[in-house]
């Protein structure tokens, strides 16, 4: 009686990495802690907030072309945002619409 072999359940995976990144690499790691420190002690300011006539703490340097949409990561493509404008221009830039920031009466602001 000749034996017969059953098929496998479980077929191999492609393990082969499929490239999901887009848009440009950027600065990782001590360096861009370090640059983002330094940007940030040089713009203090939210660029956003100056432009409507307020004055805020930027915490976040922000490529003004999104690496995602090609921007270069250099600084003459930053700007110094607060986390509020960030959050804004970040969905404008990945295509979404921004949720609007609840005011403490439970409304939303602007
Ligand atoms: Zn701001």
């Amino acid at each position: 009686m000749k034996l017969s072999t059953l098929k496998p359940r479980l077929s191999t995976v492609v393990t082969q990495r499929i490239p999901t990144q887009q848009g440009t690499e950027r600065l990782r790691g001590r360096a861009a802690v370090d640059r983002r420190r330094r940007w940030l002690d040089a713009h203090p300011l939210c660029c956003m907030c100056q432009a409507e006539g307020r004055v805020r703490a930027a915490t976040v340097p922000d490529h003004i072309i999104a690496l995602v949409n090609g921007g270069p990561d250099t600084e003459d493509n930053l700007q110094s945002l607060c986390d509020e404008h960030h959050r804004i221009k970040t969905a404008k830039d990945l295509g979404y619409k921004p949720k609007p920031t609840i005011g403490p009466d439970g409304w939303p602001i602007g």
